[in-house]
């Protein structure tokens, strides 16, 4: 387990599923976290819950993301609960994790959906990131959540891979740009994951083994799965690792 002890995390779209499994890790791991949530208050209060009663930190910011000023409306959130909790200014750790999907093929999507996609999965990272270098100390570091779509091609998702073909992106160039203060940047890029999103396709048992045959593993992954890596890239001992795209599918791209 890694310490990240005196250490602060954000972590976006934390309220629910990979999110709250990352926050949840992270705090097990001595990190004070801020639960992003867009507006189920409701699931960010269970994560902060769960934090504090195993013995963590943690507080609830909600910000709906992808929409003009989302950005500074988060950390101005972040800025007045961090110091409604007494602790230090400055962030440590950034988990970009909150992301949407529009499924739908190139004669599906409509404008809406398509800005509604960018908006949300990649201009948002892109000024979170800017805002969050602003009160980053030295040797932070930053975790994009990409998806598997962008190492084969899903067609029925094509505004959604595109988004996440931006995150990796950002990834590789931030990484390059900001090796020189010692923040490292990576991405995740899971397979299938038991939450929401994936709860219809999961519904019925030919469903469920259908998503579970496509690790080696066969089984579904599980938020811990992605959380755990998160911890690793979170911590020091990833110190020499920056600018790469971690694929946490369970070997379902082999
Ligand atoms: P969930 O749908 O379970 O949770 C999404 C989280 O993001 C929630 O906390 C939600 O907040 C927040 N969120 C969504 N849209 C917005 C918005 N516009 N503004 C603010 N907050 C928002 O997602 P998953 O846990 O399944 O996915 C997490 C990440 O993992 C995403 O980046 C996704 O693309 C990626 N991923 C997931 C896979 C899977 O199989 N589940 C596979 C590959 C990648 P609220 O609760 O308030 O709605």
């Amino acid at each position: 387990m890694g310490d990240l002890k005196g250490k602060t995390a954000l972590v976006t779209g934390a309220s629910r599923g990979i999110g709250r499994a990352i926050a949840q890790r992270l705090a097990e791991d001595g990190a004070l976290i801020a639960v992003h949530y867009g507006s189920n208050d409701a699931a960010a209060k269970e994560t902060v819950e769960g934090i504090t009663s195993a013995g963590g930190r943690a507080f609830m910011i909600g910000a709906e993301l992808g929409v003009p000023g989302d950005a500074e409306a988060l950390f101005a959130a972040f800025d007045a609960e961090l110091a409604a909790c007494g602790a230090e200014p400055g962030l440590d750790i950034l988990v970009n994790n909150a992301a949407l999907n529009f499924p739908g093929r190139i004669d599906e999507v409509t404008y809406e959906e398509f800005d509604r996609t960018v908006a949300v999965n990649i201009r948002a990272p892109f000024f979170l990131v800017q805002h969050g270098l602003r009160r980053m100390r030295d040797g932070g570091r930053i975790i994009n959540v990409s998806s598997a779509v962008t190492s084969t091609a899903h067609p029925s998702q094509i505004a959604y891979s595109v988004s996440k073909g931006g995150v990796d992106t950002l990834t590789r160039t931030l990484a390059k740009d900001l090796g020189a203060r010692g923040i490292t940047v990576n991405a995740l890029a899971p397979g299938w994951v038991e939450t929401d999103v994936t709860a219809s396709r999961r519904a019925t048992p030919e469903g469920r083994a259908a998503l579970a045959a496509y690790s080696v593993f066969n089984r579904i992954g599980r938020p811990g799965d992605i959380a755990d890596v998160a911890a690793f890239l979170a911590s020091d001992d990833s110190r020499w690792i920056t600018g790469q795209r971690i694929d946490v599918t369970g070997g379902s791209m082999l």
